[in-house]
C-alpha cells in the first residue's frame, strides 16, 4: 500500500486528521512515490497552538542559544546532501546537479541565519535629550507560517524559517503538496537538532491549509512563494486579518544581448538560464532579446547550444534537461507552444515530442520560437517550461521599454562588454533583481531577494537583512535616571521659548 506522509507537530511526526490525499509522482516515470494528506483546519490549529506555546519560552531564549540547533542542522544537511538531492530528483525531476544546487543554496540560508546575534542588534543613542538615553531592540513577534512552491523543494522553505526561528519566532511550514518528501527528510534531520518542541512544525496540504494559516488569529505573519494568482490571494487574505505578509509570485524574464557581448559565453549562460531546471525557475530566462546585429548571432548560437541538451531522467548523469513537474504542466506548456505558433511565432526547434525518454514521464525537449511579437501570449505569459522565445529590437532603449512594460518584474539580465550600457540598464529597468553577464541573477542568502509588480506582493523582501526586518518588531525605550542632587539640564532653545 502506498504510504501517506505525516505532519510534524510539537516535535513529533503525527498523522493528518484528513483522509483526503493526493499522490506524489516521480515525473520521470509517473510512478507514485507516496501520498500527501490534504490537511484540515484542525491540523493547522493544532500546529499553531503548539507553536504559540513554544514561543513563550523560545522568545526569551538568548539568540546565541537559539542558533545552536541551526549549526547542528547545517552539519547534518552537509552530511546528507547527496541523499536529499536524490530525493529531490525523484519527486521533482530536475537533474542531480541542479538538485545539489537546490540543497546547497538552502544550506547557505542556514549559515546566514546563524549570524543572527549580530544581525538583529538594535540601535541606541545617549543624551537624546538632557539626561535621557534611547535604545531600540528588535523583538520576535510570535507564530509565522510559510507556504512554498514545487520548484525548489529544499531551498525555498529555508528562505524563511531559519531566519524566523533565529530571531525568536516559531514556525509552521506548509510545503508544496507535490514535492513534500524532501522536506520530510529534512524534518527528520531537524528533529535531531535539539529545537524545543513546537518551535518548528510542518503541516501538509493544499488550499484549506493555506487559507487556514491566512485566517488564523494566532499567526502573526505569512511567507508565500508560488504563482501570481495565489500570491495575490494569500497577500489579500492574510493582510485582511492584520498579518504581515510577503508573497512572491510568478515571472516573465527578459534577457538582452548587445552586439558587443562575448557571444559564445553569453548565449551559453542565456540558454542555461532558459532550460535549467526545465525552465521551472522564477529566475529562468524566457525571452531572449537581440539588439541590432546581436540578434542573428544570438539565434545561430542558441541553435548550436540546443544540440548539447540531453533530455532524460535527472538521475542519469548525462541528462541536462529533466521532465516538467506533472502531466498537466506538460499539457499546458504544449498548448502554450501551439498558441505562440498560432499568434505568428516561427517554430525553430520543436520539443513537444522528445525521443529516447520514458513514455510515461512528463518530458519536453528544448523548444525555440522565433519572431515573438510584443503583446502575444509568449511575450507576456509565464510559460515555466523549457521554451525560448527570440525577439529582435533596434536599440537597448527599445529592449528596456519592452521589458519594463511586462506585468511581471522579477529579474532581467544584460549581456555586454560595455560598462556604460550596463550601468544605464541597471538604473532603468523595473525588475528588482538584475544581472550583467549573469544568466540566473539570484541574490545570495546574505542579500535580499524578491521582484516587484506582479512578481511580489508586500513591502519587505526575503532573506539577508530583510528577513530581520520581516520577522521582528522594533521597540524603542526612552530612559531617564535621576541623579540625586542634580537638576535635569534643559536645552537653551527650550528655555528661550
Ligand atoms: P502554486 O501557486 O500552484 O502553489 C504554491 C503554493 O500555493 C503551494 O504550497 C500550494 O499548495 C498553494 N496553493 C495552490 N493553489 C492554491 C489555492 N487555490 N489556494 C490556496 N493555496 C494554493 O505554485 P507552484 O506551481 O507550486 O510554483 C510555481 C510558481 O511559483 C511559478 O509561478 C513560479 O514563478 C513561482 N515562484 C516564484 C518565486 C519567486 O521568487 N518569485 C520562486 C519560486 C517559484
Amino acid at each position: 500500500m502506498t504510504k501517506t506522509i505525516q505532519n510534524y507537530i510539537n516535535g513529533q511526526f503525527v498523522d493528518s486528521t484528513s483522509t483526503d490525499i493526493t499522490p506524489i509522482h516521480n515525473p520521470a516515470t509517473d510512478e507514485v512515490l507516496a501520498n500527501t494528506p490534504l490537511g484540515t483546519y484542525k491540523d493547522v490549529d493544532s500546529a499553531v497552538a503548539c507553536a504559540k506555546e513554544a514561543f513563550k519560552t523560545w522568545k526569551k531564549t538568548p539568540t546565541v542559544d537559539r542558533i545552536q540547533p541551526l549549526f547542528k542542522l547545517k552539519t547534518l544537511l552537509e552530511e546528507h546532501k547527496k541523499e536529499i538531492a536524490t530525493l529531490i530528483v525523484k519527486e521533482h525531476g530536475k537533474t542531480l546537479k541542479e538538485a545539489m544546487g537546490d540543497i546547497l543554496r538552502g544550506i547557505q540560508m542556514v549559515e546566514v541565519a546563524c549570524g543572527m546575534p549580530a544581525l538583529m542588534m538594535g540601535e541606541n543613542a545617549t543624551n537624546i535629550a538632557a539626561g535621557i538615553d534611547a535604545s531600540t531592540e528588535r523583538r520576535p513577534m510570535g507564530v509565522f507560517a510559510g507556504i512554498t512552491p514545487f520548484n525548489f523543494p529544499a531551498m525555498v522553505p529555508f528562505w524563511f524559517w531559519p531566519f524566523a526561528v533565529a530571531t525568536g519566532n516559531t514556525y509552521v511550514l506548509k510545503p508544496s503538496e507535490r514535492v513534500p518528501l524532501t522536506q520530510m527528510r529534512i524534518f527528520e534531520l531537524i528533529n535531531e537538532c535539539g529545537f524545543p518542541k513546537g518551535v518548528i512544525n510542518m503541516v501538509h496540504g493544499g488550499k484549506d491549509v493555506v487559507n487556514g494559516l491566512c485566517d488564523h488569529a494566532d499567526v502573526e505573519g505569512v511567507n508565500f512563494v508560488g504563482s501570481t494568482p495565489i500570491a495575490k490571494h494569500v497577500y489579500t487574505r492574510g493582510s485582511a486579518t492584520g498579518k504581515r505578509v510577503q508573497a512572491l509570485g510568478g515571472a516573465k524574464n527578459f534577457m538582452v544581448i548587445l552586439p558587443d557581448a562575448s557571444m559564445e559565453q553569453s548565449v551559453k549562460a542565456m540558454v542555461d538560464s532558459c532550460y535549467g531546471c526545465a525552465g521551472e525557475r522564477c529566475l529562468a530566462g524566457s525571452i531572449l532579446v537581440g539588439v541590432g546585429d546581436a540578434y542573428g548571432q544570438l539565434k545561430e548560437q542558441v541553435l548550436n547550444e540546443i544540440k548539447n541538451v540531453k533530455v532524460g531522467d535527472g538521475l542519469n548523469p548525462e541528462t541536462t534537461l529533466g521532465p516538467v513537474i506533472s502531466k498537466a504542466a506538460k499539457d499546458r506548456i504544449t498548448t502554450d507552444i501551439q498558441t505562440a505558433i498560432d499568434e505568428g511565432a516561427e517554430l525553430l526547434v520543436d520539443g513537444r515530442n522528445p525521443e529516447g525518454v520514458d513514455a510515461n514521464g512528463y518530458f519536453l525537449g528544448a523548444t525555440v520560437l522565433d519572431k515573438i511579437k510584443p503583446g502575444t501570449t509568449m511575450a507576456t505569459k509565464e510559460i515555466f517550461g523549457p521554451v525560448i522565445g527570440l525577439m529582435q529590437v533596434a536599440t537597448m532603449d527599445e529592449a528596456i521599454e519592452l521589458l519594463n512594460s511586462s506585468n511581471y518584474a522579477n529579474t532581467t539580465s544584460l549581456f555586454t562588454t560595455n560598462g556604460g550600457a550596463a550601468r544605464k540598464f541597471i538604473q532603468e529597468v523595473t525588475p528588482s533583481m538584475v544581472g550583467v553577464n549573469i544568466g540566473v541573477p539570484a541574490p545570495m542568502a546574505f542579500f535580499s531577494f524578491g521582484g516587484s509588480k506582479d512578481s511580489f506582493f508586500g513591502d519587505i523582501k526575503v532573506h539577508g537583512n530583510s528577513s530581520v526586518e520581516f520577522f521582528t518588531e522594533k521597540h524603542t525605550a526612552m530612559i531617564r535616571w535621576y541623579e540625586e542632587g542634580t537638576e535635569a539640564a534643559v536645552c537653551p532653545i527650550w528655555k528661550e521659548n
